[in-house]
């Protein structure tokens, strides 16, 4: 029997304000504990909360991205139930009239673009952080009250390739509006999901597990197919799937049973009494629109168009990467004299992003300045070093901060392309290889390469392999 997953997507993302959304309490990140509380976000009686501005300004940027409807009326509402680090045993979230609805992002898959339908993006108040250690459990209230926009997808996504996707996309946009930081190892992103199996082609949905704790978009994608396998394993033994939430373990890489999930009767949901409803008007929506910056679709667009980059290197730039590896890259375009920018983006996308991917760091954070990594790139273009040369010396540059002419002439590296000094080298690893020599000689082009190498062992990488592979052939072809 062939089934199909069906999910939806949740993702919490905390925006980027100075205070938190309902009191002036600062929200900078990893300050001592509970410094950051007053009366209003403990929950204290008789306390007020009231709207932070910015908090919705940004709110409705987001949906404008997202394409939604930013709906003209909006009120919060009190969302109940009781967790110790939700000192008012309520939230302050949105019910039936959230910020924005009806949606969509447009996501890649293979050379299709799917549309992945966006049903709702909401304000809500974060809670705080337990912290379970040495056999007592802490509670942290700096988070409480903190901003969260809450965007759901309608269940539109039918693989784990698509979740991810949808997620890469959706962090880009945002991070391009510079309304959160998107670090889901900060929890300033977080993502649930909703997952059910049905038959293929079948309407109705199957039972859904909720998935929590993935704390990384690779273990959104893992947990989800570790779910998809599970429950095809239950529906095949004839077995039911029930309707619960289920943790993610990265360890064992298995998701475990939580709780039965709850539904939204549960949470007794009634308008929030201290906050007024709220009316957006369209002179302010269309106020916030015109802060949108470029987003990303648009800048790899005119990567392609502007630098003349293939679209696969301009979407690993752009949409791949975070706003400031693809500012990074775009300060090299600017700065590299010649028209064509393919080699630039190679090199970010080759030797750069493995040299960042090996300290487990963003280009960006590698601190190499434009200048210095365009010198070196020359330095590799022009023949001065060799390919391999230059990799080596990207590494020293990253280490030390020192330029790449500077690591070249402190340890002698320059390309060995003069004739007359490669001579000998060449002379020794004829003598040294007749087998290889006789091999080229009846038609076995591999043979040269060989030899080539054997030229540069000797020379320590720094003959210029053009310049060697020239001299042997013109050498044996006139034996
Ligand atoms: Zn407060």
């Amino acid at each position: 029997m062939i089934y199909e997953p069906v999910i939806g997507l949740e993702v919490h993302v905390q925006l980027k304000t100075k205070s938190k959304v309902f009191c002036g309490c600062s929200t900078e990140f990893g300050q001592e504990p509970n410094s950051q509380v007053c009366p209003v976000c403990l929950g204290f009686p008789g306390s007020l909360p009231v709207l932070n501005k910015v908090a919705l300004d940004y709110s409705i940027k987001v949906g404008i991205a997202l394409n939604c409807r930013v709906q003209e009326f909006t009120k919060f509402d009190r969302k109940h139930y009781y967790y110790p680090d939700l000192p008012k045993n309520f939230q302050i979230s949105q019910y039936d009239l959230p910020i924005s609805k009806n949606g969509f992002l447009d996501i890649e898959i293979g050379s299709k673009i799917k549309r992945i339908s966006i049903r709702r993006a909401h304000l809500e108040e974060d809670a705080g952080k337990l912290i379970h250690k040495d056999g007592v459990s802490l509670v942290d209230y700096n988070r409480t009250g903190q901003p969260l926009l809450e965007i759901v997808t309608e269940p539109d996504i039918n693989s784990p390739e698509e979740a991810y996707e949808y997620l890469t996309a959706l962090k880009s946009i945002i991070q391009y509006l510079e309304v959160s930081d998107c670090d889901m190892e900060k929890g300033t992103l977080r993502c649930d999901a909703n997952i059910s199996i049905r038959r293929k082609a079948a309407k109705e949905l199957g039972t859904k597990a909720e998935l929590k704790n993935m704390n990384s978009f690779k273990a959104v994608r893992d947990a989800l197919q570790f779910e998809i396998d599970r429950q095809i394993e239950l529906l095949n033994n004839g077995e039911t799937v029930i309707q619960e939430t289920r943790f993610w373990d990265e360890k064992s890489g298995k998701t475990f049973s939580m709780r039965s999930k709850e539904e939204a009767k549960d949470y007794r949901y009634f308008p929030e009494p201290d906050l007024p409803p709220f009316v957006i008007t369209q002179d302010k929506i269309e106020e916030i629109r015109k802060t949108i910056p470029e987003l990303p679709k648009e800048r790899m667009q005119r990567f392609i168009e502007d630098y003349g980059l293939m679209e696969y290197d301009a979407k690993v730039l752009v949409l791949n990467k975070s706003k400031r590896d693809a500012d990074y890259a775009e300060q090299l375009f600017r700065l590299y004299s010649k028209k064509d920018k393919k080699n630039v983006a190679n090199w970010l996308i080759g030797s750069v992003t493995a040299s960042a991917n090996s300290r487990n760091k963003n280009i960006a954070d590698l601190n190499i300045p434009a200048k210095n990594l365009l010198e070196l790139i020359d330095f590799e273009e022009t023949g001065q070093i060799s390919n391999l040369t230059a990799k080596s010396v990207l590494e020293e540059m990253i280490d030390s901060g020192k330029s790449a002419s500077s690591i070249i002439k402190e340890k002698n590296l320059s390309q060995v392309s003069d004739e007359a000094s490669l001579e000998k080298d060449i002379e020794e690893a004829i003598k040294e290889n007749p087998k290889s020599v006789q091999a080229f000689k009846t038609g076995k082009e591999n043979a040269l390469m060989f030899l080539v190498g054997q030229v540069m062992k000797k020379t320590k990488g720094k003959a210029n392999p053009k310049v060697v592979q020239e001299m042997l052939k013109r050498r044996l072809n006139n034996e």
